[in-house]
């Protein structure tokens, strides 16, 4: 294997030779077969140059017209000053504490439901009448594709949403807070569609606060998809096609039970049937 002879029978009879000529096998040492003439490694590419060898890799090629030490041109896209959606701060957001710790927090009322279970009605109705401050989490993240549409990413939460599948955590969770932090004086605030699952429960106790209160409006399945249809007649939203309603509708009956058990052991839910609303 050390020799890598090129006729190997060969080899093995001139290793036998020199076993005899030393004086039996007792005379084999470690090294007796390895030869002691240095060979030098043959050139990299038969010899070329470095600079030949690259200027072979990286011909005169119309797509890539930049050779070897040519300044390659700057990275608009993701350079901080075109950061126009501010993502590289709103991650920055996520060390701070959304409430400042020394004045009395808002309370927090989160309200769940089905797709067209009237989240929105009811919300703005709790609201309304505590004075408290309304955000639906739908509509900020319809207003930010809207302003940023543009951007990479919230193009593809856009195609993400109009699926009827939910936008990524984290964002989500990041533009809440941004909202919360414009408002922090408010005595209350309810929040619409909020959270869709568990993980997003437990992620938004860890990086915000634990709810003061979360209204269920339970609604049955029949119902949900007819107020759908209607809403889809009546508003054209985008996620409201076919594909998306029943898309959101699993989704949300996959997550429900889970959702509502959790906060039913930690005491803080109260369900309004919703049937006939
Ligand atoms: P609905 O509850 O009737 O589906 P919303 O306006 O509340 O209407 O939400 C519209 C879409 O916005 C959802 O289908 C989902 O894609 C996205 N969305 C809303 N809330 C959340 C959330 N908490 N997490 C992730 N995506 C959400």
């Amino acid at each position: 294997m050390c020799a890598k002879p090129e006729d190997p029978v060969e080899y093995l009879e001139s290793c036998l030779q020199k076993v005899k000529e030393l004086g039996g096998c007792d005379k084999v040492k470690w090294d007796t077969f390895v030869s002691q003439e240095k060979k030098t490694l043959p050139p990299l590419n038969g010899g070329q140059s470095r600079r030949s060898f690259l200027r072979n890799v990286m011909p005169e090629n119309p797509n890539f017209p930049y050779r070897r030490y040519d300044r390659l041109p700057p990275i608009h896209q993701f350079s901080i000053e075109s950061d126009t959606d501010l993502s590289e701060t709103a991650e920055l957001i996520e060390e701070y504490e959304v409430f400042d710790p020394t004045r009395p927090r808002p309370k927090i009322v989160l309200v769940i439901g089905g797709p067209g279970s009237g989240k929105g009605t009811q919300s703005l109705k709790i609201a309304e009448r505590y004075g408290f401050q309304y955000i639906s989490v739908g509509e900020l993240l319809r207003k930010k594709i809207h302003s940023a549409s543009s951007n990479r990413k919230w193009s593809l939460i856009a195609k993400i949403i109009t699926t009827g599948e939910l936008a990524p955590q984290e964002t989500t969770i990041t533009e809440i807070k941004q909202k919360l932090m414009q408002i922090p004086d408010e005595e209350g605030i309810v929040i619409d569609g909020f959270p869709r699952d568990v993980a997003q429960a437990l992620s938004f106790e860890d990086q915000i606060c634990t709810p003061d209160l979360v209204v269920f409006l339970a609604c049955a399945n029949q119902r949900l998809k007819e107020r759908l249809l209607k809403r889809a007649e009546q508003q054209g939203r985008p996620d409201d096609n076919l594909k998306a309603t029943q898309r959101r509708l699993m989704n949300f009956k996959q997550n429900a039970a889970p959702l509502v058990k959790y906060f039913q052991e930690k005491g803080l839910i109260m369900t309004v049937k919703c049937h006939c609303l």
